[in-house]
Formats: structure tokens, C-alpha cells, sequence
């Protein structure tokens, strides 16, 4: 849609350029929510587009995302072999609820800093690890773990004008095996429930990732894989019973049979030795 508050639009090459901010500025990425209702707050976007970052950037010690990375782009990224958590990239890609162009547009680092429960790049970087990189300003780049990144629906940590640059995945994490499960209220529509499981084979342990039934990330950590009891009972001790999230997509009582019933199936693949992503 037209976005008829809008008077400036910049093309920075280098985020220096940009050293004042104030109320009115909107950082621009693939601009797919940005152009999808009005944006009365907004006179001026800035975009993300010229400053010219590489979108991955894989090493041994792991891949480097870029925020400017497009949806399509992480879908067609080819992991080494030994990554056997890469295929969860794919796998979150096509969890959003989007149609071609959105995916061709969007970015990585626009789904993150939209911070919807349904947001699956969360949910990715949150289950394999991931650290955000993020540029204030007026001061040193500062990191976060991606799990503390998105604090409700919708809200994160993000100061006034500060750029979330890029997202680091460990590659001790794309080396775990990784099992996803996601389900929707409609065929095609947006996650209910987006759980994601990973397991360190030299340890055995169990690291479950909640995401879309709750409005933030929800991690739990295991030294093994537990019991379906003993899991059921921490998913009860951190999540009460209306501490999911409530939309058109689904109850509060249904996202958390959801995410029993997810998590369950996450722990027998995960306790069986063949399990793959
Ligand atoms: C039909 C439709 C379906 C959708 N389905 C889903 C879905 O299933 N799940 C979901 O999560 N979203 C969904 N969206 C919302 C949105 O399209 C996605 O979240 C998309 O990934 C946003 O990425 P973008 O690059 O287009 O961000 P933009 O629209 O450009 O920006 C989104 C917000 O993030 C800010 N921003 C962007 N990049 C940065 C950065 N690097 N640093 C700081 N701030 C930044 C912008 O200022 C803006 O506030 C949908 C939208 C539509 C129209």
C-alpha cells in the first residue's frame, strides 16, 4: 500500500551516515509489514538495501546471517554435510505464512526484529543458538543471545534506532541433531505451535525450543532426554496455563495441547538414535 505519511526515503551506504535519530524514522528491509498497513508514526525510511552486507557467511566456527538476508536466500543456502541441523533452515522458511513475494522480499533480520510469535527466523535462530548482533546509535555494538532477543508479541530489546546487523550460529549447534514440528489452526495459515528440538550426540541432552503458541520464546533445557512425564511437567512449571498466546489462530487451551502434544513427539524422535531434522 501506498504509505502516505512517508516524505523521505534515504539510501545509506554505511549506517554512520545516519548519526541522529528521532521519532518518525523506520529502518526499511524487505518492507513486506512495513507496506502492509499504514504507518501513520512514519515520515522517513531509511533503507537497509545499499549498505551492501553479505547475507551468509559459513565457517567452521559456524554461519554468519546477515539481517539483510532474504527469506529465499537462507532457504537456498547449501549447509556442509556435517551441519545436520541445517535442514531446520528450510524447514522455518516455509513455516511463514507467506506468499512468493513476501518470501522474495522479506529478510531475516526483518521477520527477527518484527518479533510476531509466528515469527519461524526466531524460532530458528533461537533453537540453533543463534547471538544478534546489534548496532546502537550512539555507542559499541553490543550482543545478545537470540533467545533474549524478542521480550512479548511484538516488542524486543531493540533501543531507539539500533540495527540488529546480523545473527551468529554456532556450528557446535548445526551440528546437533534437530527434529521440527509445526502446526497450524488452517492448512497453510499462520503457526499455532512451532516447536524445534535439538540434541548434542556426544551428550544425549535434549534443548526444546517453544515458539508461536507462546508470545516469546521458550527454552528448556535437559542434561538428558527426559521422560514424557518429566518433560510434561516442566513445559506445566514454565508456561502456565494462560501464559500461551491467545490470537485468531488458536485458543490459549489449544496452542498448549499443541505444544504437549509437539513436544512429545520432538522427545521420542529425539530418543531414538537415527533422528535427523
Ligand atoms: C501476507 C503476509 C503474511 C505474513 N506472514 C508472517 C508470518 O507467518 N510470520 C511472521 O513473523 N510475519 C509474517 N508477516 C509479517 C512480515 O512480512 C514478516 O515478518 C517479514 O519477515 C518482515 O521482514 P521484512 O524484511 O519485510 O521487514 P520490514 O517490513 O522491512 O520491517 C519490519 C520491521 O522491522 C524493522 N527492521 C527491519 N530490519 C531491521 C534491522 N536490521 N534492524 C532493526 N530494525 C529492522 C523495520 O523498521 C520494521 O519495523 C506477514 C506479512 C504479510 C503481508
Amino acid at each position: 500500500m501506498n504509505l502516505n505519511t512517508v516524505t523521505a526515503l534515504r539510501h545509506p551506504t554505511s549506517p554512520a551516515e545516519i548519526a541522529e535519530w528521532r521519532n518518525g524514522f523506520a529502518w526499511l528491509a524487505g518492507g513486506t509489514w512495513l507496506f502492509s498497513e499504514p504507518q501513520p508514526e512514519t515520515d522517513t525510511l531509511i533503507d537497509l538495501g545499499h549498505l551492501g552486507w553479505p547475507a551468509l557467511e559459513a565457517s567452521p566456527a559456524g554461519l554468519e546471517i546477515s539481517a539483510t538476508c532474504r527469506i529465499a536466500e537462507l532457504y537456498r543456502f547449501e549447509a556442509p554435510r556435517e551441519w545436520v541441523a541445517a535442514p531446520l533452515m528450510r524447514a522455518c522458511c516455509n513455516a511463514l505464512l507467506a506468499s512468493f513475494k513476501i518470501w522474495n522480499a522479506a529478510t531475516v533480520g526483518g521477520n527477527i526484529c518484527m518479533s510476531l510469535p509466528a515469527g519461524a527466523m526466531i524460532s530458528l535462530v533461537v533453537a540453533l543458538e543463534g547471538r544478534c548482533r546489534l548496532w546502537p546509535r550512539d555507542g559499541a555494538p553490543r550482543e545478545v543471545a537470540a533467545l533474549d532477543f524478542v521480550t512479548g508479541n511484538h516488542t524486543n530489546v531493540l533501543r531507539p534506532g539500533e540495527l540488529l546487523r546480523k545473527v551468529h550460529l554456532p556450528g557446535s549447534a548445526l551440528m546437533k541433531r534437530a527434529v521440527f514440528r509445526q502446526t497450524s489452526l488452517t492448512k497453510l495459515g499462520r503457526s499455532a505451535a512451532l516447536l524445534l528440538g535439538t540434541s548434542d550426540p556426544a551428550q544425549g541432552d535434549l534443548l526444546l525450543t517453544i515458539t508461536a503458541a507462546t508470545p516469546r520464546p521458550v527454552q528448556l533445557g535437559f542434561d538428558e532426554i527426559p521422560s514424557a512425564e518429566a518433560l510434561r511437567q516442566k513445559i506445566d512449571a514454565r508456561i502456565p496455563a494462560d501464559g500461551y498466546f491467545a490470537d485468531v489462530h488458536g485458543s490459549a487451551a489449544y496452542k498448549r495441547h499443541l505444544t504437549f502434544h509437539l513436544a512429545e513427539q520432538i522427545r521420542g524422535e529425539l530418543a531414538r538414535p537415527e533422528a535427523r531434522a
